[in-house]
C-alpha cells in the first residue's frame, strides 16, 4: 500500500475568519498566522478588525494570558514594505540634540541626576522640585542607573538618538537595528550599530551593563526570545529596560483601534501590564519597576495636518493630558525596570508580589 503523504497543513477557518476570497492568496504571500508568543496558545478573540492592502487583520487577545497581538501579521520578508525609506526613527533628528528648555526635560534631568547616579548633569539644568516629587518620577523616567564604565546596547536603536544622549552621559554605547539605513545614519555620527535580529548577531554573553528596548519590543516578531536573549547578554546584575505602548491606557480606551501607537501592522504586540510583566519575569529577570511614561507623541502626532490654531492646542493639551493619565496610573507607555540576578539560582523577584 502507498502511504499516503501527509498534506501541509493549511489555514483553519479561524485564521482565515471571515476574510472575502480574493483576499485569502495574500494572506499567505504576505502575511502569517502566529500563535501568542507569551503562552503559545492559539486561542484568541478579536478586539479590532483593519483592512491592509485589501486583507483584513485583526489585533486579537490571547484568551490564555491575555497578551494583545496583530494576526496575521505582515511575514519578516515583507516588512521592508510595510515600514518604508520614511519611518521616523530610520533618520536622524538633530532638533532632539538640541539642549533641554521646557519644564518637562529639566525636570527629568533631575531624576537623572538625583536618583539614577548622573552627577555629570549640570545642576543648573535642573529644577528645584521637592525630592519626593522626583522621586515618585524615577519609576517614569525610562533611562537605566548609571553605571561607571558600563557598556550599553539599545535594541531598535534607529538611527541610533538615545545613544547620542547616553554616550554625553557617560555610557560607552552600542546599538543594533534591523533596518541598514538607519544604522547607516548612526554611523555617520560616530555610533556603532550592528544590523540584525538580536539572536543572531554573535555578541559575547554577560557582555552589557545596561540593554534598553525604546518602543522596539512591540516590533518583534518573539519578544519573548529577544528578553531571553538579553537575559544572555547582561552581566549579572545588569539592567534591562523596556518602554513600550499601553494598550490598557487611557488614551487607548478614549481613542480605540485609530490610538495613534496602534500602528497597524508594524506594532506586533500591544502590552499590558500583568502581561510585559510576565515577558520580563519569564526570561529570568527581577522585576524592579513598572511605571508609566509621560513622555512620546501618542496624540501629539493628531496636531499634524490641522490648521495652526487647532494644531498649537493639541499640542499643548497632549502634554499635561499625558503626565496626568501616568499620575493616575493609566499613562500611555510602560516602563518596566528589572535587572538579571546577580546570582540566577535565586527566584525572580516580581515588583506584583511586594
Ligand atoms: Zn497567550
Amino acid at each position: 500500500m502507498i502511504p499516503t503523504r501527509a498534506q501541509p497543513a493549511s489555514p483553519t477557518a479561524e485564521q482565515l475568519w471571515a476574510a472575502p476570497m480574493t483576499s485569502r492568496p495574500q494572506i499567505t504571500k504576505q502575511f502569517e498566522s502566529v500563535s501568542c508568543d507569551i503562552c503559545g496558545s492559539s486561542a484568541n478573540e478579536k478586539v479590532y478588525d483593519y483592512e491592509v492592502r485589501g486583507v483584513l487583520i485583526s489585533i486579537c487577545r490571547c484568551l490564555l494570558c491575555s497578551c494583545v497581538y496583530l494576526n496575521p501579521r505582515p511575514r519578516q520578508s515583507m516588512l521592508g514594505e510595510f515600514y518604508g525609506n520614511a519611518y521616523y526613527s530610520f533618520s536622524f533628528d538633530d532638533s532632539k540634540l538640541a539642549p533641554p528648555v521646557g519644564f518637562k526635560d529639566r525636570l527629568r534631568l533631575t531624576v537623572l541626576r538625583r536618583h539614577l547616579g548622573y552627577d555629570v548633569i549640570d545642576p543648573s539644568l535642573t529644577v528645584n522640585a521637592p525630592w519626593f516629587v522626583t522621586a515618585a518620577l524615577r519609576t517614569s523616567v525610562a533611562v537605566p542607573t548609571f553605571k561607571s564604565g558600563g557598556y550599553l546596547l539599545d535594541v531598535g536603536c534607529g538611527a541610533g538618538e538615545k545613544l547620542m544622549e547616553f554616550r554625553s552621559l557617560g555610557w560607552k554605547v552600542r546599538g543594533i537595528e534591523l533596518s541598514l539605513a538607519a544604522a547607516q545614519a548612526g554611523a555617520q555620527r560616530g555610533i556603532d550599530i550592528d544590523v540584525g535580529p538580536l539572536d543572531r548577531v554573535p555578541y559575547p554573553e554577560n557582555q552589557f551593563s545596561a540593554m534598553t528596548f525604546y518602543h522596539s519590543l512591540e516590533h518583534l516578531p518573539s519578544p519573548t526570545t529577544a528578553l531571553r536573549a538579553a537575559y544572555r547578554l547582561l552581566e549579572p546584575g545588569g539592567q534591562l529596560l523596556v518602554v513600550v505602548p499601553n494598550f490598557n491606557s487611557l488614551e487607548r480606551k478614549i481613542f480605540g483601534k485609530n490610538w495613534g501607537w496602534m500602528q497597524v501592522p508594524i506594532h506586533f504586540y500591544h502590552f499590558t501590564r500583568p502581561v510585559l510583566a510576565r515577558a520580563v519575569l519569564s526570561a529570568g529577570f527581577s522585576l524592579h519597576s513598572l511605571g508609566y511614561s509621560f513622555s512620546g507623541q501618542s496624540i501629539g502626532g493628531l496636531a499634524e495636518g490641522l490648521l495652526r490654531p487647532a494644531s498649537i492646542a493639541v499640542r499643548r493639551v497632549a502634554g499635561p493630558f499625558g503626565m496626568l493619565c501616568a499620575l493616575l496610573g493609566t499613562g500611555k507607555a510602560l516602563v518596566a525596570k528589572a535587572r538579571k540576578p546577580v546570582d540566577p539560582r535565586l527566584p525572580s523577584r516580581d515588583i506584583r508580589e511586594s
